[in-house]
């Protein structure tokens, strides 16, 4: 059974994301847009640098 990484649900679609300092993570839509606003999420390859 998945669950989302952070609040641990697993009734809802999760969504794969990339969190800095951890790394592939399933997270439900709720903590995904969370932590993509508070900028935590890597999206992507797309312009980054992939240094440090
Ligand atoms: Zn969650």
């Amino acid at each position: 059974m998945y669950k989302c990484y952070l609040c641990g649900r697993s009734d809802t679609a999760l969504l794969e994301g990339y969190v800095k300092g951890v790394g592939a993570v399933l997270l439900c839509p709720d903590c995904w847009r969370r932590l993509a606003e508070e900028n935590k999420l890597l999206a992507g390859a797309s312009g980054g640098c992939n240094c440090g």
